[in-house]
């Protein structure tokens, strides 16, 4: 039941994902453990390094130039202020740090060569390092990667379906072909989504049809909770039910075995139990901070209290292998 398959299909997975939730979590719980160590959590933290004005129009996303959300604009910020902001983290526990960067795509420019350069400085740290900095070129996955890159997020956000009704600005396809890039250049692949988008439980299903079905499953899955933002067009939108949100993970992680299953954006709403909740269902990483790129997120010291109530244990970095290691085993993708 939890070998590793690229096959599913649709109506496999919703069978899994209407399955009654207690049965759900107990089985995802069963996979987790055959998979993971149980109570084994990877913490992450996360840095806005360019913030705001994206050309963009993501329907969730305060940083979009045209909506007006008061999301200070800023430059991309200088690699020794990143550098001192990733020694923070490790000390409060983060094994891999992220940094965001909002922008449709890279560019090659000083910019970019920036970012390289906050990529290997970083790497010094004994962190995983990881960027979500919009599309790349192959050439600019290489280049990535050649700078130390552990990780690239990019997330497929919905389903094909419901993806126009949510950015216009580009297309789902061309998000597939960049975690191709990504892929193909060896870093580790880092894509989820959002609920709450306004989607069916079918477009849910139809997400993780996307993400499980993949040439390789993403090494580790987002589950982010839209937390609505006056001034975005999907300010008004209802909280999803937190029952909702266990059922995601728990068919992520059956669906998914191998792979880090992460609770994101809408943590902070949530208690510790709903949380234990989420863990026994299979998520087993978390980002932290005291910001989550522009929305909050519970402080590390809250987060140490429930990782010691819970018995949970932070996952040391390059536990799965390190960047190198990772591009030694670049699969052959027959597409
Ligand atoms: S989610 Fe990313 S690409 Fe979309 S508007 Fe926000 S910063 Fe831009």
């Amino acid at each position: 039941m939890s070998e590793i398959r690229n096959n599913w299909s649709r109506e496999e997975i919703r069978a899994i994902y209407d399955r009654p939730l207690l049965q759900l979590v107990l089985d995802a719980a069963d996979v987790h453990r055959r998979h993971h160590k149980f109570g084994e959590v990877q913490i992450s933290s996360l840095l806005s390094v360019k913030t705001g004005g994206c050309s963009e129009d993501c329907a969730y996303c305060p940083q979009a130039a045209r909506y007006h959300t008061g999301v200070k604009v800023h430059a991309l910020m200088k690699t020794e202020d990143v550098v001192a902001a990733a020694q923070n983290a490790k000390q409060g526990g983060a094994s891999r740090f992220c940094m965001g960067a909002a922008w449709r795509e890279v560019r090659d420019n000083r910019d970019f060569d920036r970012v390289l350069d906050m990529v290997k400085e970083v790497n010094k740290l004994d962190m995983e390092v990881c960027c979500t900095l919009g599309m790349l070129t192959p050439h600019q996955a290489e280049r990535l990667a050649e700078a130390g890159l552990y990780a690239y997020n990019h997330n497929v956000d919905t389903s094909e379906e419901h993806y126009s009704e949510v950015i216009t600005t580009r297309t789902y396809n061309d998000r597939l072909n960049t975690l191709a890039n990504v892929r193909q250049a060896g870093i580790s692949v880092c894509s989820g989504g959002i609920i709450g988008l306004g989607e069916t439980h079918d477009d849910r299903i139809g997400m993780l049809f996307t993400l499980a079905t993949l040439p390789a499953h993403p090494d580790s899955v987002p589950i982010n909770v839209l937390v609505p933002v006056a001034g975005t067009p999907l300010a008004e939108n209802k909280r999803v039910p937190f029952d909702e949100l266990v059922r995601m993970i728990a068919t992520a992680r059956i669906i998914m075995p191998h792979s880090a299953v992460r609770l994101s954006a809408g943590r902070l709403e949530l208690s510790i139990a709903e949380q234990a909740m989420c863990f026994m269902a299979g998520a087993n990483s978390i980002f932290a901070g005291d910001k989550l790129l522009t929305t909050p997120n519970p402080e590390y010291n809250s987060d140490m209290d429930m990782f010691r109530m819970l018995g949970l244990t932070p996952k040391a970095a390059f536990a799965d292998g390190t960047p190198q290691d990772r591009r030694k085993a670049v699969p052959h993708e027959a597409n």
